[in-house]
């Protein structure tokens, strides 16, 4: 039986569309939120090893809960030291069969996979028994330890942070996501009503019967950051100390649309491009193409691949705008919270959970996804008129302050979990 949930009225609506979110008291602090609620064990469990939105979404919660839970990754990588930094105990449970079936899987990849897969269900069922909830950060947690319901019987808590369409999976992965919500999963929590629509078009639940939680972003981290000294600053990060600096922030991925950037950039003379991430899932070849791009477009000496990097509050300070190219709808787009947060000017491509996030013009500037034009123009616009890109920037820092804390995120998503738990 699917438990009822009260979190929805916190989380339902658009923040600005319900006072009452902002209304909500914050929560004192992460310990003293996870006390008061008496937040029961949770076995934690996200397939990727390498850091991407989903997985800084759980650092922040497993990091807030180290006592008694444990984090089971289906890879190793850097966000395993990552939770360990945080006092996180953490497994890898990793099978290389299980790794290769990706996201457009085909039937055959899936069958030649089952021996590995049986394993690891068995293995999560077995480390879920010793907790009260299993909470599964991705679609192939989803999939493994939603799958070993039979064996753990444990209530199954799933923090959806894709948009579930066509565009994005294949049919394959959809059906067995869409079985799985409906018969072994007690909890859905989507990070945007966009990501929430999919999941009730998918399974023909109705579309407010999802509860949103927003990710929460640690503005103080990007206020610690002194951009003060703009050239200090940028000569801390190897940047052009006097050059217009346009940031584009995310793993190098086609549907990021970091090849749109360049071609906005070809438009632009005299701005630089500063592209912050690395190919985190195979994107070499894309990632290869867009250094020929450049060369092609002529504008290699203004773009900077600086690959992935920690310290992304430092990044976005040191930049004039803040990017988001994504050519898909965005299930969420921390990066965008995060330009917010740093107090500058954000241009983001106006699908998916991008909208909920940004106010055309009032707290940033949406775009057509897709459209180089459109977002030269957008750059050109915010470079001409510096009130303008303040007053955005501004605006832009009390809405991630006020609608996308850490604090908020840490309540919302103890309770979901502590309501699963019943
Ligand atoms: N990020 C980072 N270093 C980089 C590039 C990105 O730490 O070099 C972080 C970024 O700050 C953000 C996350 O990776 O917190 C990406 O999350 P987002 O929701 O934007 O995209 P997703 O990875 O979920 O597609």
């Amino acid at each position: 039986m699917r438990p009822t949930i009260d979190v929805s009225p916190l989380t339902h609506s658009l923040p600005l569309a319900q006072p009452a979110l902002l209304d909500t008291p914050a929560t004192p602090s992460i310990s003293a939120a996870s006390t008061a609620l008496a937040m029961p064990s949770v076995l934690f469990v996200d397939q990727s090893g390498q850091l991407g939105g989903a997985e800084f979404a759980l650092l922040q919660l497993a990091g807030s809960c180290t006592a008694r839970s444990q984090v089971v990754l289906l890879t190793d990588g850097p966000f395993r030291a990552r939770l360990e930094a945080l006092g996180a105990r953490v497994q890898v449970i990793n099978d290389a069969r299980v790794s290769g079936v990706v996201r457009q899987g085909s039937a055959l990849n899936c069958l030649r996979a089952v021996p590995g897969i049986l394993r690891q269900v068995r293995a999560i069922a077995t480390r879920a028994r010793e907790f009260d909830v299993l909470f599964l950060n991705t679609q192939k947690a989803l999939v493994l330890g939603a799958l070993g319901k039979p064996l753990h019987r444990k209530p199954v808590i799933w923090y959806q942070h894709d948009i579930l369409t066509r565009q994005h999976f294949g049919r394959v992965q959809l059906s067995i996501v869409k079985w799985l919500v409906r018969f072994a999963v007690d909890q859905v929590v989507a990070n945007s009503q966009a990501s929430a629509q999919s999941l009730a078009v998918l399974t023909g639940r109705a579309a407010d019967s999802v509860p949103v939680v927003y990710n929460g972003i640690d503005a103080s981290a990007f206020s610690r950051v002194d951009g003060a000294d703009m050239a200090a600053l940028r000569r801390r990060l190897a940047l052009p100390e006097h050059a217009w600096l346009a940031g584009l922030f995310g793993r190098l991925a086609p549907w990021k649309g970091q090849h749109i950037a360049l071609d906005a950039l070809a438009r632009l003379p005299g701005v630089h491009l500063v592209l912050v991430g690395a190919p985190l899932f195979g994107e070499d070849v894309y990632a290869q193409r867009l250094h020929q791009q450049a060369e092609q477009l002529g504008i290699a000496e203004r773009v900077h691949f600086v690959g992935f990097q920690d310290d992304v509050p430092a990044w976005m300070k040191a930049m004039d705008v803040i990017l988001h190219t994504s050519t898909e709808p965005e299930p969420f787009g921390r990066v965008i919270v995060e330009g917010m947060a740093a107090a500058r000017p954000v241009i983001a491509a106006a699908a998916g959970g991008v909208t909920e996030i940004v106010r055309h013009r009032h707290n940033g500037w949406l775009v057509k996804p897709g459209d180089a034009a459109a977002l030269a123009a957008a750059i050109g616009a915010l470079r001409a008129e510096p009130a303008l890109a303040q007053r955005l920037a501004k605006q832009a820092l009390a809405d991630a302050q006020h609608e996308f804390s850490v604090e908020q995120y840490l309540q919302r998503m103890t309770q979901a979990i502590a309501q699963a738990a019943r």
